[in-house]
């Protein structure tokens, strides 16, 4: 069976990694999250005291991109790979509301794109790769053979996020999620360097009124189509 590459892209807080995750599990594919990544990295220049709400030091954090050691590791119980930063699992710490708050002003850095970009290519050589990100069908992999682009209303995406934090006891607002999602798409959406856009040749999927269940199916089944195909 001919092996493809799977591109999803969207807005944030669209369930993008969840659907990523079941569709390599069917498939039998590599489930990357691009986003932990640059999320890592987030994490990296907070801890160096590099960014905070009212200072960025872009230059420090790009001359010590090259002790950034960025690698997965398969987990078993999960079912699913977790991030490591210089070989500490940081996959719970990633997922922070203050992580959240910067994420975005790091991934506009073209120095900082460039080093994940060119892992991520690394990581899909061999096809047989789902990733999920914000460029993947646009810039990692133009040619992937199934693009899609997730999207949903922003109030939507909030309260479901909020629901995922709740369940996990971190301590944040509805209003402070709301609007994390809207301010991320925003500077995602705007940035000069790989900007959120849809894809060429990208299926476009409203999942406002799909349940995870419908969507699943229905983006497998579009998956098993094109794997007959190529
Ligand atoms: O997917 P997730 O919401 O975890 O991504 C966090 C942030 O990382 C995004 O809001 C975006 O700023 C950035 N990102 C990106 N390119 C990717 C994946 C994520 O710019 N391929």
């Amino acid at each position: 069976m001919k092996k493809i590459t799977i591109a999803i892209d969207g807005h944030s807080s669209t369930g993008k990694s969840t659907l990523a995750k079941q569709l390599a599990k069917a498939l039998n594919y590599i489930y990357v999250d691009t986003g932990a990544m640059y999320r890592a990295v987030t994490l990296y220049a907070i801890q160096q005291n590099f960014i905070s709400e009212t200072y960025f030091y872009t230059d420090k954090l790009i001359e010590s991109l090259n002790q950034i050691y960025l690698s997965f590791k398969f987990n078993d119980d999960l079912g699913f790979a977790e991030i490591y930063l210089n070989d500490e699992n940081v996959d719970d710490k990633i997922r922070s509301i203050e992580v959240s708050n910067f994420v975005s002003k790091i991934a506009a850095v073209s120095e900082i794109r460039t080093k994940l970009v060119q892992q991520q290519k690394k990581y899909g050589i061999d096809k047989g790769v789902v990733m999920d990100g914000r460029d993947i069908g646009t810039v990692v992999f133009p040619d992937a053979e199934l693009k899609i682009f997730m999207t949903a209303s922003a109030e939507i995406r909030a309260q479901r996020r909020f629901l995922e934090m709740q369940e996990k006891n971190m301590n944040v607002s509805f209003d402070e999620v709301l609007k994390n999602v809207v301010e991320r798409d925003k500077i995602d959406s705007t940035r000069k360097d790989s900007p959120l856009i849809v894809a060429e040749n990208a299926v476009v999927i409203d999942n406002s009124n799909l349940t995870r269940e419908e969507q699943f199916n229905m983006i497998l089944d579009l998956a098993q189509k094109t794997i007959n195909i190529v």
